[in-house]
C-alpha cells in the first residue's frame, strides 16, 4: 500500500545541483532502499543544503548528457558561501521555482522500478489550496529517501487568478473592496493571516531571500480587556501592529492572525542577534497608554530559517509549538524552535504513519508484571504493559511511543491491541484449567471519551468468552479529571458490566477528592513518587503521613489500596505499615514476558495445587 502522509508547498530559489558522473544501479538502489550513496554521504545535513541526496528528473530545458534518465545528487543554496559545495562534481543551476513536497510510506522494499510507481502515485495526489492560484505541473521531479519514508518532490507552477475568484458572485463590492475585506484586518487595518499565507508562497517576487518566521501572542491579554476595557485592548492590538511597521528594515511582512496573535518573517540572523531585536521591539510595546506602571509581556516562538525555509505554509504551526514551550508568567519569553523539536516530530509523524503497519506485523508485545498481596506475599493480579518491538529489531518502553499516540486517537488502537492480547491470553489459560486472577489494561484519556465505550469494550471481552470480573481498566488521574461527569457514567457502566476499576498513578495529577467519592473504584494505585520517599528518614516523615491518610481514607470507601513501583525492602515495611495491602514494584519483579509470567506465576501455582490435591486425595 502506498500513502501520502503529509503534503507541503514551498518556493525553492535558485540553486545548484552538483551529481554523480555516473549513475549505476546500486546507486539508484541506494536511493530506494534509503541510504546516501557513499559518494555524497560528506555532504548530508549541511546547512545549506537542500534536504537529502536525491534522485532528479531535469526538465528537458536543462537536461545534460543521459540526464533525461535521471541523475543522483545534492541541492544546495546557489552562492553559498557557508558550507564546503562537492564542486569536483558535475553540477547544474536549477532555477527558481515552487515545489510539491510529499512524504510518503510503502510496504515493501522498493527496487527502481517500484520506486517509479510511488513517484507517479506522488504526482497524481495533488489537492489545491489556494482560491488565488492553480497548479501547472512543472518539470523537475525528485525522490529522496528520508527516514524510512519516501520524499517526493515536484515542480508546480503558482498561476496568479484573483480576477476570477472576485468575479465570482461578489457583484456588490469592488474588487479594491473585496480585496482589503480578503487581506485586512477589520481592528488594526493591518494584514491579517489570509495576507500572510499568500507572502508565505510568494516571497520570493518581493525582495525576500532567506526569512526566518515569528509567531507571538500576548500574555493575559484578556485581564487586559478586563481591566481596562476593550479600547485598551484593541489600542495595544494597533499599537502592536504599528510598531511592526516601524521595522522594515528588519520585518519584511507581519500580519495580526487572530485574536492577539501575531505572525512575522523577519530578516535571517544569527540566533543572538534575532534575540536582541525581537526583545527591543517587545519592550516597545510593553507599555499601556491608560496605565504606564502596567507591564505587558509576550510568549515568542520563532523558527529560523534553515528550518523555515523548507516548511511552506506550516511554519506557523512550527513556531506556535515553540510558544508553546514557554511557561513564565512575568516575562517576555523568546522560544527557538529547536533540533530536539524538529527531531521529535519527525519521530511522532514516523511513528504514526507506521502504526497500522505494526499492529498487522505483530510488533506490540504485552508485559505482565505481578501484583503481590503484601501479607501473604503471593500474587494477586498482574498489570499489562504494552511493549513495541519495533520492526523487529528491539523491545522499544512505553514512553517513547505512548505520548505521540496519546496526542490523538491513535492510542486507542495501542490499548485495544492489548486488550486483545489479555483476553486472548485469559482464554487459553482457561482452556488449559490454570487458576486465574485479574489482569489490568491501561485506558488512555482519549479511550475514555469514546461514545459507547463500555458496550464496545465488553464485545471484545465477551469475543474471547472471557469473565468480565478478570479485566481490570486502569485509567490515570489526570485522564479522571478531564470530563468527569461523562466519565464517572461510563465507569459506572464498565462496573455494572461486572468489570474492576483503579484509578492510576494516584497523587500525581490532580487529586480530587471530590472524585473518589463519585467514582465506583476498586483499587486506588499510589504513585511511585509517594513510594520512593516513603522510607526516608526524615522526622517528620510528612510523606509518610499523608499516605498513611489517603490509605486509611480509602479503606473507609471500601477502596483496595496498591502501591505503585516499591523497590526496596525499607519501603515494602512501611507500607505494610501504613495498612497498604498490595504491591506492585521491582522489588517483586519487573514487568516479564507472558512465557517467563506463565511459568513463573501460572504454572507454578497450577502445579503446586495439582500436588495438593494429589497429597489430599492419598491421605
Ligand atoms: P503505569 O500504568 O503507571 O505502569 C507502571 C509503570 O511503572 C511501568 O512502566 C512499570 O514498569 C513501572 N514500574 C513498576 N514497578 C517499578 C519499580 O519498582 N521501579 C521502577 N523504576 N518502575 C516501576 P512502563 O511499563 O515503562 O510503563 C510506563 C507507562 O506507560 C505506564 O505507567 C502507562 O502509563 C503507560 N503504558 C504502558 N502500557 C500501556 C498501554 O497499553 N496503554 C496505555 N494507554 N498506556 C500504557
Ligand atoms: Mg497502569
Ligand atoms: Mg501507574
Amino acid at each position: 500500500m502506498i500513502r501520502v502522509t503529509s503534503t507541503l508547498i514551498v518556493h525553492r530559489p535558485e540553486r545548484i545541483l552538483y551529481y554523480l558522473p555516473e549513475i549505476t544501479d546500486e546507486v539508484k538502489q541506494c536511493i530506494a532502499d534509503g541510504v546516501c550513496p557513499p559518494a555524497l554521504e560528506p555532504y548530508l545535513y549541511r546547512f545549506g543544503t537542500y534536504d537529502e541526496a536525491g534522485l532528479f528528473f531535469l526538465p528537458e530545458e536543462i537536461q545534460k548528457d543521459n540526464s533525461e534518465k535521471g541523475i543522483v545528487g545534492i541541492e544546495y543554496r546557489k552562492d553559498d558561501v557557508t558550507v564546503e559545495v562537492p564542486e569536483f562534481l558535475p553540477s547544474v543551476v536549477l532555477p527558481a521555482c515552487h515545489v510539491v513536497i510529499q512524504d510518503i510510506t510503502y510496504e515493501n522494499q522498493l527496487d527502481e522500478e517500484r520506486l517509479q510507481e510511488v513517484i507517479s502515485y506522488a504526482r497524481r495526489e495533488k489537492n489545491d489550496r489556494s482560491k488565488f492560484y492553480r497548479y501547472v505541473e512543472g518539470g523537475l521531479v525528485a525522490a529522496f529517501s528520508v527516514k524510512e519514508k519516501l520524499r517526493v518532490m515536484y515542480e508546480i507552477k503558482l498561476v496568479n487568478e484573483p480576477k476570477q475568484f472576485l468575479n465570482n458572485g461578489c457583484e456588490d463590492y469592488t474588487k479594491e473592496e473585496l480585496y482589503h475585506r480578503a487581506y485586512y484586518d477589520i481592528i488594526t487595518g493591518f494584514n491579517n493571516w489570509s495576507w500572510m499565507w499568500e507572502c508565505l508562497l510568494t516571497y520570493y517576487l518581493g525582495s525576500v531571500k532567506d526569512y526566518a518566521f515569528v509567531h507571538f501572542d500576548i500574555k493575559d491579554f484578556k485581564m487586559v480587556n478586563e481591566l481596562y476595557n476593550h479600547h485598551a485592548g484593541n489600542d495595544l492590538l494597533l499599537h502592536i501592529t504599528q510598531n511592526i511597521a516601524k521595522h522594515n528594515d528588519w520585518i519584511y511582512y507581519g500580519a495580526r492572525c487572530h485574536n492577539d496573535n501575531f505572525a512575522l518573517m523577519i530578516k535571517d540572523m544569527p540566533e543572538d542577534e534575532t534575540k536582541e531585536k525581537l526583545s527591543a521591539f517587545f519592550e516597545e510595546i510593553s507599555r499601556l497608554d491608560v496605565n504606564p506602571a502596567y507591564r505587558i509581556y509576550y510568549r515568542c516562538g520563532v523558527v529560523s530559517m534553515r528550518y523555515a525555509m523548507n516548511m511552506g505554509e506550516t511554519v506557523a504551526d512550527y513556531a506556535k509549538m515553540a510558544q508553546a514551550t514557554g511557561t513564565r508568567i512575568n516575562e517576555t519569553e523568546i522560544l527557538f524552535y529547536t533540533n530536539e523539536m524538529h527531531e521529535d516530530i519527525l519521530w511522532g509523524k514516523q511513528l504514526k504513519a507506521y502504526l497500522d503497519t505494526a499492529i498487522r506485523s505483530d510488533e506490540f508485545l504485552v508485559y505482565l508484571q505481578p501484583k503481590m498481596d503484601i501479607e501473604s506475599e503471593s500474587i494477586s493480579g498482574a498489570e499489562a504493559l504494552i511493549r513495541w518491538n519495533y520492526k523487529h529489531k528491539g523491545l522499544m518502553p512505553p514512553y517513547r511511543f505512548i505520548p505521540y499516540f496519546e496526542a490523538d486517537d491513535s492510542i486507542i488502537k495501542v490499548d485495544e491491541v492489548v486488550l486483545h492480547k489479555v483476553c486472548a491470553k485469559l482464554k487459553e489459560w482457561k482452556e488449559k484449567g490454570y487458576s486465574l486472577f485479574p489482569i489490568s489494561v491501561n485506558l488512555s484519556r482519549k479511550h475514555m471519551e469514546q461514545f459507547g465505550l463500555a458496550d464496545h469494550l465488553v464485545g471484545i471481552v465477551d469475543s474471547y468468552g472471557v469473565d468480565h470480573s478478570l479485566i481490570e481498566f486502569e485509567l490515570t488521574e489526570s485522564a479522571a479529571y478531564d470530563n468527569q461527569k461523562y466519565m464517572v457514567s461510563v465507569l459506572h457502566e464498565l462496573k455494572s458490566k461486572g468489570f474492576l476499576i483503579s484509578m492510576d498513578d494516584f497523587g500525581t495529577g490532580y487529586s480530587s477528592f471530590g472524585l473518589l467519592k463519585d467514582m465506583p473504584l476498586d483499587t486506588l494505585k499510589i504513585d511511585k513518587s509517594f513510594v520512593d520517599l516513603i522510607a526516608v528518614e526524615e522526622e517528620p516523615n510528612k510523606n509518610k503521613i499523608i499516605l498513611g491518610h489517603i490509605i486509611s481514607m480509602a479503606k473507609d470507601l471500601g477502596i483496595h489500596c496498591l502501591a505503585e513501583g516499591a523497590e526496596e525492602y525499607a519501603q515494602v515495611v512501611a507500607l505494610r505499615e501504613l495498612g497498604c495491602e498490595t504491591i506492585q514494584g521491582y522489588y517483586y519483579s519487573k514487568p516479564i514476558d507472558v512465557e517467563s509470567f506463565e511459568e513463573q506465576y501460572i504454572l507454578y501455582k497450577y502445579i503446586k495445587r495439582r500436588k495438593e490435591m494429589f497429597i489430599m486425595r492419598k491421605a
